[in-house]
């Protein structure tokens, strides 16, 4: 089954999409806006996509670490999602 990595450019989200002939064309799990452009691998990035992910799995460590780092971290937490906004 074909999984592709799109990017928004609505707003900038990236998503892996898992494309099936009926299900149509893919769209923003975000903003659902349609204006997508296809990674062609997630091997060949930007600086901007390495950024990008870099802070995204900051937030998913955040959310899995340890009770004694947690105040710490939930800090760094909250100044990533303000990046967000
Ligand atoms: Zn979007």
């Amino acid at each position: 089954m074909p999984i592709f990595e799109y990017r928004c450019r609505a707003c900038g989200e990236e998503f892996e999409c898992l494309i099936l002939r009926s299900s149509g064309p893919p769209h923003c799990p975000a903003c659902d806006s349609r204006d997508l452009e296809k990674l062609i691998s997630r091997y060949v990035v930007s600086s901007d996509y390495t950024r990008k992910r870099a802070r995204r799995s900051a937030r998913a460590h955040a959310s899995g670490i340890r009770r004694e780092k947690q105040h710490e971290d939930h800090r760094e937490l909250h100044e990533h999602l303000a990046e967000d906004h």
